[in-house]
């Protein structure tokens, strides 16, 4: 796994003749193995941070590095082969595919991908780490909100990634369920030595992180928590 390092980074939206200076001079290096909790009211740009680190946008200026490799400088199949390799995401709404089982929503990511394991024997496997063997089969609609979110976070650790990012992901879920899915993304991070990026309102949640970031009007506020080296 690798450091991620952002440095004078900024982004600004152009929508409807409307200017919105999302990020301001964002400098930041989340260690890797990190987990870290990004806090921060409505509009704060925690959600255009996320995406930026995770190579699914560009930012205005600055530069992100993931180790030695400048991210902005990967075009095309080269930045999505990149983010198979090193990243997974989670989001608020699972953003399932509806027509597919819950052990093919796991094996979605690898499709058309070649990989050196098994890809059905993987998915089974990350679909058991989460407590879902017996619902593999099971289409979306038949699963709880909680389940909806084990079988996203399976499909985001699919191909084991070095990072995780997660917007809001227990947005949608009771206290149990979002303590539930802190405590996967807790273990995966130490049994995989993975980094962890998670957006949160929930200041319990972001209480169990390594480290908080608090963001406020597009610029880091506060920063605190362990140094990891
Ligand atoms: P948060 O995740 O903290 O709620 P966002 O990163 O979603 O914040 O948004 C930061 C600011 O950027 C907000 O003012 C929001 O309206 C604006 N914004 C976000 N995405 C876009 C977009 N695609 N186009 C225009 N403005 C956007
Ligand atoms: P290998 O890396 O040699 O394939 P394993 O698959 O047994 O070895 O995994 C090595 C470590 O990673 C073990 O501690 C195992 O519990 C853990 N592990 C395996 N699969 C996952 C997973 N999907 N998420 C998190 N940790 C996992």
């Amino acid at each position: 796994s690798t450091a991620i390092t952002l440095v004078d980074v900024e982004k600004t939206y152009h929508g409807d003749g409307v200017v919105t200076r999302a990020l301001q001079s964002v400098t930041l290096t989340l260690d890797k193995g990190q987990f870290t909790a990004i806090l921060g009211p409505s509009g704060s740009g925690k959600t255009t941070l996320l995406t930026l680190i995770g190579t699914l946008d560009r930012p205005t200026a600055g530069t992100i590095r993931y180790g030695d490799v400048d991210v902005l400088a990967l075009k095309g199949k080269r930045i999505a082969d990149f983010r198979f390799e090193h990243i997974g995401f989670v989001f608020q709404q699972f953003h399932l595919l509806p027509a597919l089982t819950a052990l093919e929503n796991v094996m979605a990511p690898l499709f058309s991908r070649k990989v050196s394991y098994d890809k059905k024997a993987r998915a089974r496997e990350l679909l058991a780490w989460v407590g879902l063997e017996a619902k593999s089969d099971a289409l979306p609609s038949q699963l709880s909100g909680g389940e909806q979110q084990r079988v996203a976070i399976a499909r985001a650790l699919v191909n084991r990634p070095d990072w995780l990012l997660a917007d809001e992901p227990t947005g949608n879920l009771d206290t149990r369920n979002s303590e539930n899915i802190v405590k996967l993304l807790r273990t995966y991070q130490q049994e995989h030595g993975s980094g962890i990026v998670l957006i949160t309102h929930d200041q319990t949640l972001a209480d169990q992180a390594d480290r908080i970031i608090e963001m406020r009007d597009g610029r880091i506020v506060s920063d605190s928590g362990k140094e990891t080296g």
